[in-house]
């Protein structure tokens, strides 16, 4: 196993591709290598250096090392395990070999008297006593003396089950060979990059891709893993310059499509005009500011692609209302997708109150609906008599037919995948059109991501909280102090107070999570029902609710609206209302095992309360029970410090980093796989600088970086 060469262990390289696929073809087709050069972008993940041997009298524990010795002794041996040990002297000491898991082989390139190399990590063996007793290496990695040593480093390449290293080199050697690597940079124009990473001059992709293949020892090994080395350079900027020209080449051919014009009608019969005027509150200046934005967009005859960003609280809602109503007004249909079933069903009410009494027909799209209640629903949105469509994902299935649908409206755009975003996309092609898509979400994306991801995307931004909320205030309040919790809830209670207890998502086991929430709702009731509150005049007992996602839709439906309309005063609950729920009169929001939440999801849940006059809160519940760790500290400081979503995803991008910052929102979107936004920001910039012109002057080349990067990837980007 072990004793093999590179060059001699192979079969076939991947191209031969007639006969049916072998086990390690399907492991390159499942790694995505399936042209030349996606073989030869595969770059090593870290490197070996097999170039040199050392002598064990040099060496030090822990060291990894390669050794060439003399096989003094090889036996099996099958106690207290059967285990192949092999003594080994290279003239400067001895060391034993180990290996678990052998062959006959392996045992036969071992056999006594044979000179070897071997390459592994040097541990001090104890004796009996505890003192040093020799050297030893556990399945060390073993070559025959006659292959002269090699003269690069060996890399070690990002692999798959069933793929071996040496089969992968080899493929990826051939590809590297037989791959197109002539530049795409725009000719003679690379000085801004240079002055962007320093004094090195830019390396051409052939010269950096050889080289990271195959580095000559005498580079510092680090410049190679922290990506510092201008061959790496290179490379990002390729990787960033790809990016950006398909986002733009997605902004053009989005350009060439054409959408319906809506413009609005502020004539004093119109729905916007209407809901205006009864409207119980004036707009904010950022909410006047971006309905301005967003019906410019409406207004041409190109698709919309913008997305609304904007605190928890700060009034998307009637934003999406009023350009919907701008849109209904021309007389097309709008749609309102959220992700959530609870979610969906409040926009659903809240645009009921403010629509039907303006004479709006709408229709509730979700998936667990009765057959009948769906036929119906389905055949007021064909007949276009329904204008408007709110729903969960239900919105977007292939059986629902739109009479003409104008304008589609995603809340909480990141808990869509890409898939989706571009089925809603494509509700309007039969008519050769396309709707306007506004997305809206609540965490922001800070600016170097925005820059790099969001190319292709048009922001609007609501910087501003409606008038009159009183700050939330955060504390964090250990486990222990639970009882002291209760009675202040009891207090609040009988002041007409409302309050959520959100329990944590502990994601290994469902059950075990509603174990924990029941718990808490049977306690809670045992100390809390019964308490007298008052409901406008009325004083009413207080009734503590559960809600649970394993409920059915209808339970879920009338917990919730008992909550709204004040009967329950506690609502004990799991993540299910993480999002977009509102209830004004809750003013006390407590998160149980607030250490295991995201740091934007617990900014997401505070959000919740907050939305009345009344002065709110938010008790962070945690448990010190195996100490906490920094990253968890980190996010619950944060919590406390500070109220703004801007600022609290600046420092979740910081604790987290960019690609587990996007990976929770973009499922399936092209990920960077070298550069690094934390780091790579002036490479980023010049990105934005060069893509642009390079479209403009060189076109083919542009579209030979593209394909040569995202090959047939790219039509992702464009959601
Ligand atoms: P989010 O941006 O989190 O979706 P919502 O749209 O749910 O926020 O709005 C939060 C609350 O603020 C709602 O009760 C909404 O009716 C109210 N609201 C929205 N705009 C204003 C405003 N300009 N003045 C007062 N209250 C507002
Ligand atoms: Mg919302």
């Amino acid at each position: 196993m072990q004793a093999s060469s590179p060059g001699k262990a192979n079969t076939s390289t991947p191209s031969t591709k007639h006969t049916a696929p072998s086990v390690q073809e399907k492991a390159l087709e499942k790694l995505d290598l399936k042209r030349d050069i996606d073989l030869a972008l595969h770059l090593p993940l870290r490197y070996e250096d097999e170039t040199h041997i050392t002598r064990l009298c040099d060496a030090h524990e822990g060291e990894t090392i390669q050794i060439e010795a003399l096989v003094v002794l090889c036996e099996p041996v099958f106690r207290p395990r059967r285990q192949l040990v092999v003594h080994v002297d290279d003239g400067s000491d001895t060391c034993i070999l180990r290996f678990f898991n052998f062959y006959p082989s392996l045992q036969k390139a071992l056999a006594a008297g044979n000179r070897i190399r071997a390459r592994g990590e040097l541990k001090g063996g104890k004796n009996g006593k505890g003192e040093f007793g020799g050297w030893t290496m556990l399945h060390p990695h073993i070559r025959s003396t006659t292959e002269s040593l090699p003269t690069a480093l060996t890399p070690i390449y990002p692999s798959v089950a069933g793929l071996s290293q040496a089969y992968l080199r080899h493929a990826v050697l051939a590809g590297l060979a037989r791959a197109d690597l002539s530049d795409t940079f725009a000719p003679g124009d690379l000085s801004p990059l240079d002055n962007s990473i320093g004094p090195h001059p830019l390396w051409t992709l052939r010269d950096a891709l050889y080289f990271l293949h195959h580095p000559t020892p005498d580079v510092p090994l680090e410049t190679l893993q922290n990506h510092s080395h201008p061959a790496w350079q290179r490379l990002k900027a390729e990787e960033l310059l790809a990016q950006q020209l398909s986002q733009l080449m997605a902004r053009r051919a989005r350009a060439s499509l054409r959408a319906p014009t809506l413009k609005p009608l502020t004539i004093a019969d119109s729905l916007y005009t209407r809901l205006l005027a009864t409207l119980p509150f004036q707009l904010t200046r950022a909410q006047s500011r971006v309905c301005a934005e967003i019906m410019h967009d409406m207004q041409r005859t190109v698709p919309m692609h913008r997305l609304l960003q904007g605190d928890v609280g700060s009034g998307k809602t009637v934003v999406a209302a009023l350009v919907a109503c701008v849109c209904m007004d021309a007389g097309w249909q709008c749609a309102l997708m959220a992700p959530t079933e609870i979610l969906a069903e409040q926009h659903f009410r809240k645009l009921l109150d403010w629509l039907e009494p303006l004479g709006v027909t709408t229709a509730w799209l979700t998936g667990n609906q009765k057959t009948k209640e769906r036929r119906d629903a389905l055949a007021l949105v064909a007949s276009g008599e329904a204008k408007l469509v709110v729903g969960t994902h239900a919105v977007i299935q292939e059986k629902v037919h739109f009479h003409n649908l104008a304008l589609a409206v995603i809340d909480e755009q990141h808990r869509f995948g890409v898939a989706q975003r571009l089925a809603l996309r494509g509700k309007l092609r039969h008519e050769g059109m396309e709707p306007h898509l506004l997305m809206m979400t609540a965490t922001p994306i800070p600016r170097t991501l925005a820059m790099s991801y969001y190319a292709d995307l048009d922001l609007s931004t609501l910087d501003e909280l409606p008038p009159g909320r009183t700050p939330i205030v955060t504390r964090l309040v250990n486990a222990t102090r639970r009882d002291e919790l209760v009675e202040r809830i009891r207090q609040q209670i009988a002041q007409g107070r409302q309050a959520y207890w959100v329990c944590p998502l502990i994601e290994e086991s469902e059950a075990l999570d509603l174990r924990n929430a029941t718990q808490t709702y049977a306690d809670l009731r045992a100390a809390l029902d019964g308490v007298q509150t008052s409901r406008g005049n009325q004083c009413i007992s207080a009734r503590v609710g559960l809600l649970h996602s394993r409920l059915a839709a209808q339970d879920k439906k009338t917990i919730m609206a008992d909550f709204a309309q004040g009967h329950i005063a506690v609502l004990v609950s799991t993540t299910v209302i993480e999002v977009g729920v509102d209830v004004a009169n809750a003013s006390l929001m407590v998160i149980e095992h607030a250490e295991r939440f995201g740091l934007s999801q617990l900014h997401q849940l505070r959000g919740r309360v907050g939305r009345g006059t009344a002065a709110s809160a938010c008790v962070l519940l945690y448990s010190i029970g195996e100490g906490l760790s920094k990253t968890a500290r980190d996010r619950l400081k944060a919590m406390v410090e500070t109220n703004d979503g801007f600022e609290i995803a600046r420092r979740d991008l910081e604790i987290r980093g960019p690609g587990e910052f996007l990976g929770a929102r973009q499922s399936g979107e092209a990920m960077l796989r070298f550069a690094d936004l934390g780091t790579d920001n002036a490479l980023l910039e010049w990105a934005r600088r060069e893509a642009p012109m390079l479209l403009h002057q060189h076109p083919t080349l542009a579209a030979r970086h593209v394909m040569r990067w995202l090959g047939g990837k790219s039509e992702f980007l464009k959601a």
